[in-house]
């Protein structure tokens, strides 16, 4: 990856862990940085102002843009639909999880990339995983690369979708934000919790489980590394 540290980037930022720690991790490698939220009818609409705050506190220019359709283009996800619980256990094999928001990856990268073409930019950062993809088929990489062909075969340009998380495991990304001195500012500003509540959520959701496993993860790696530097 060739990254440009006198260049700009866009970062997509949602106020979830992984997106701030892309934030953060744009920032450190990028001169200027440009966060774009998108509201499209999530029902905690606390992330918007979550994203807002974070990017203000970074110091990062910021903007919001209404997709009050995606919500209803597709019945039938509960992130979206008012109507529908937000299912707490993992969805049986085979099947998409409640939350799935069809094209929603789709459609953030794709006006990503008008809107940071418009301003010059032809860097764009995304926190997706595969790793621990939840069952969200848009987070997988193949996707992402062949988004990527396509825009730039759609709009003319060269741009370049970094995805700082695309292998790294829930663990590992609470690694990269210790490294990059935000584990604190993730671990209790951002909104990842299907609940909607902030910082360590609900405790009982998917998105809570699979958060606090990889913190736990990561803070048991970091005692066992310091007891073994002890017994040296
Ligand atoms: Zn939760």
């Amino acid at each position: 990856m060739n990254l440009q540290p006198d260049g700009s980037a866009l970062v997509v930022l949602s106020g979830g862990q992984d997106s701030t720690t892309c934030m953060y991790w744009a920032m450190r490698h990028f001169r200027r940085v440009v966060a774009l939220t998108f509201r499209y009818g999530q029902k905690h609409a606390l992330e918007v102002d979550l994203a807002r705050s974070l990017a203000a506190e970074a110091g990062v220019e910021w903007h919001c843009m209404e997709l009050p359709f995606l919500g209803g283009l597709s019945g039938g996800c509960s992130l979206t639909d008012p109507s529908l619980a937000i299912e707490q256990e993992s969805p049986a094999p085979g099947h998409y999880p409640s939350t799935f928001v069809p094209g929603r990856n789709l459609f953030f990268l794709s006006i990503a990339a008008v809107f940071a073409r418009d301003r010059g930019i032809h860097d764009i950062v995304t926190g997706v995983s595969q790793t621990d993809f939840s069952g969200y088929p848009d987070c997988r990489d193949a996707f992402v690369k062949s988004l990527g062909v396509t825009l730039n075969l759609a709009i003319d340009e060269q741009f370049r979708i970094h995805t700082p998380l695309m292998w790294l495991s829930k663990a590992q990304t609470w690694q990269l934000a210790d490294e990059l001195g935000v584990l604190e500012t993730i671990r209790t500003r951002t909104l990842t919790c299907y609940n909607g509540i902030p910082g360590d959520g609900c405790g009982h959701c998917p998105a809570c489980l699979l958060r606090r496993k990889g913190y736990e993860e990561y803070r048991n790696s970091i005692d066992n590394h310091l007891k073994n530097k002890c017994i040296e």
